[in-house]
C-alpha cells in the first residue's frame, strides 16, 4: 500500500475559526518553496467499493477533476512565462487506480492526493475539509487528504429550542467544492499559506462565497458552492517564492537590487510646510518580473513598521515618494526594499524639523557610515560625509590641521588616506555604543589635526 509519510499538520481548512478585528488588513502567508525540481503528483483513487457515499462514477470523476485542478496550477504558472521556455513549471501527475495500488512503486511520488469520507478524529469532523501534511525535513514531499462527504446544517429540536448543527450527509460534496479545495491544498503543497483578512465580515464573505475570494488560498467554507479560481495574486506569490527557474534548481545566487538609495540622507521639514522624501532603486534586469511590485518597508524612530508597494517600470527602476510634514515623527527612519523574497540593504533617513536643536543628537546614518567604514564595507568618502555632517551640525568641533610637510602629503596621496588602526577600532566601538562620543571624536580630531582626514 501507500508509503506512509511522517509529517506534521501545517495546513488545513478550518470552518468556524474566524477572529473579529476592527481594521481590515490583508495578509498572504508564504511558507517558502516546498518542492524541488519536477514533482510527481500521485492521485490515489478513492476506495469506492467500500464506500456508502461514493459511486464508481463519482470516484472516476474525482480522479479526472483532481488532475484538471492540479493542471490549472501548471497552466496558470506557465501562462506568465511569455516568450520563454515553460518547462520550469511542469507538474507530472500519475493517477493510481484501485487495481494498481498494491503493486505501485510509491517512491516516485512527491505529492500524494488521497480521499477520505471524513477526518478520523471526531474532533475534526465538520471543521476540516482537507489537510496538507509536509514530510519532516526539507524533502518537498507532502500528503494531501481531501474529505469528500457533504456537510449541511441539520435541524434538531427540543421543547425549548431549534438547533442547527453541522452534520454529514450520505453523499459527496459538490464537485466544484471539491475542486476548490484541491486547488487550495495544492497551493499549500507549493508552499503558500493562507490569504486572509482580519475583518470578520470580509473573511466570512470569502469563505462562504458571497464575495468572490481574491485568492485560492482564502479559507473556504462548506457553505461555499462556487468553484474558486487561482488568481493572479496566487501566481505572483508562487513566482516570487520560486524565482526565475520555477521548480527547477537555482542557478547561482542572483543579485536582485542593483541599487537602492534615498535621494537625501536628511530631510528638513520647513516650519508649517512640507517636503517630499523619496527613495529609488534598480532591479537587476535578470530578476525583473513584469507586474511584480517592490515592497518598501519603513521603520520609524519609534520602531513602528509600515510597508508600501511600488511599481517597477519595465527597465527595472522603482521610486517611492512621500510627503513629510510636521505630523510625522522626527528622527531616524530605517528603510529597505523586498523583491522576489530578497531584501535590499537597509538605508537610514533622517527627518528633522526646521530650527530643531540637533546638538548632541547624532543621526543613525552617521553611526552606520562610521560602522561600515570601520568594517571596510565603504570607502573613506562616505565616512567623511558623516563627519562633515557632525561638524556642520556643531556636534563635532574640528581642530585646525597642523602644517603639513610636502613629504607627508605626497606619501599619503598614492595610498589614499592612512588611518591608524586604533581610530578604526574606536569607530567600531563607538558605532556599537561601547565608547562615548567624546572618545571617538578625539580620534577623529587627531586625524583632522594631522591632515590625514581632510574635511
Ligand atoms: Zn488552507
Amino acid at each position: 500500500m501507500k508509503k506512509p509519510i511522517l509529517g506534521i499538520v501545517l495546513a488545513s481548512i478550518v470552518l468556524f475559526s474566524f477572529q473579529s478585528a476592527f481594521a481590515y488588513t490583508v495578509t498572504y502567508e508564504k511558507w517558502g518553496p516546498k518542492i524541488k525540481d519536477i514533482s510527481t503528483v500521485c492521485i490515489i483513487e478513492p476506495d469506492y467499493p467500500n464506500s456508502k457515499i461514493l459511486s464508481e462514477t463519482f470516484a472516476k470523476r474525482i480522479m479526472d477533476e483532481t488532475r484538471i485542478s492540479v493542471n490549472e496550477w501548471q497552466v496558470q504558472l506557465q501562462s506568465f512565462e511569455r516568450g520563454r521556455d515553460k518547462s520550469m513549471w511542469i507538474i507530472e501527475q500519475i493517477p493510481i487506480s484501485l487495481e494498481e495500488q498494491k503493486e505501485f512503486d510509491y517512491n516516485q511520488c512527491h505529492i500524494f492526493i488521497k480521499f477520505k469520507e471524513r477526518p478520523e478524529s471526531q474532533d475534526e469532523w465538520y471543521k476540516l475539509l482537507a489537510k496538507t501534511e509536509y514530510e519532516l525535513g526539507d524533502t518537498g514531499r507532502s500528503d494531501i487528504t481531501i474529505y469528500y462527504t457533504s456537510i449541511k446544517f441539520c435541524r434538531t429540536e427540543d421543547k425549548d429550542w431549534v438547533y442547527f448543527d453541522p452534520c454529514y450527509e450520505d453523499f459527496p460534496r459538490l464537485m466544484q467544492q471539491i475542486k476548490s479545495v484541491i486547488k487550495h491544498e495544492f497551493g499549500h503543497a507549493l508552499g503558500l499559506g493562507h490569504y486572509s483578512s482580519d475583518n470578520l465580515d470580509v473573511s466570512i464573505g470569502w469563505a462562504r462565497g458571497t464575495v468572490p475570494a481574491p485568492s485560492i488560498m482564502a479559507v473556504f467554507s462548506h457553505q461555499n458552492l462556487n468553484e474558486n479560481i487561482i488568481t493572479v495574486k496566487d501566481v505572483v506569490a508562487v513566482r516570487s517564492m520560486y524565482g526565475e527557474n520555477g521548480f527547477l534548481p537555482d542557478k547561482e545566487e542572483q543579485i536582485v537590487f542593483d541599487s537602492f538609495q534615498s535621494s537625501s540622507e536628511v530631510y528638513v521639514i520647513p516650519k508649517g510646510g512640507f517636503t517630499v522624501a523619496s527613495v529609488d532603486g534598480l532591479i537587476n534586469k535578470d530578476m525583473y518580473i513584469s507586474g511584480l511590485q517592490v515592497q518598501i518597508t519603513i521603520i520609524d524612530p519609534n520602531q513602528s513598521v509600515e510597508t508600501r508597494e511600488v511599481r517597477v517600470s519595465s527597465d527595472g527602476v522603482f521610486n517611492f515618494q512621500t510627503v513629510v510634514d510636521e505630523s510625522i515623527v522626527n528622527g531616524t527612519y530605517t528603510v529597505f526594499a523586498n523583491y522576489r523574497d530578497k531584501k535590499s540593504h537597509e538605508i537610514t533617513v533622517d527627518i528633522q524639523y526646521e530650527g530643531e536643536d540637533v546638538q548632541s543628537k547624532i543621526p543613525q546614518w552617521v553611526k552606520n557610515s562610521v560602522k561600515w567604514w570601520a568594517e571596510d564595507k565603504i570607502n573613506e568618502h562616505d565616512f567623511i560625509l558623516g563627519i562633515q555632517h557632525l561638524i556642520r551640525q556643531g556636534i563635532l568641533n574640528p581642530p585646525s590641521p597642523e602644517n603639513q610637510t610636502v613629504e607627508d602629503y605626497e606619501e599619503n596621496q598614492p595610498l589614499g588616506v592612512k588611518i591608524p588602526n586604533y581610530v578604526k577600532q574606536n569607530a567600531l566601538w563607538w558605532s556599537q555604543d561601547k565608547i562615548t562620543d567624546d572618545e571617538f571624536f578625539d580620534g577623529v580630531r587627531y586625524l583632522i589635526k594631522k591632515g590625514i582626514l581632510v574635511i
